[in-house]
């Protein structure tokens, strides 16, 4: 028996990065971590923008 697993995914951490080297505008990275509290999947999700501000998800 394997059957699938209807996974529910845990947030557990986030890092981020900002790299402001080239002048006016900023990459801002940002990646969220998950594990599946069942099978302990893991799973990353990442954001990057470049943008003089800073984004509302960073
Ligand atoms: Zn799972």
């Amino acid at each position: 028996m394997n059957e699938p697993c209807d996974h529910k995914y845990v947030h557990y951490d986030t890092t981020k990065q900002k790299d402001d080297r080239h002048f006016g505008v900023t990459t801002w990275k940002r990646v969220d971590f998950f594990f599946c509290e069942k099978c302990l999947d893991e799973q990353r999700k990442e954001k990057t923008d470049n943008t003089w501000e800073r984004p509302d998800w960073y």
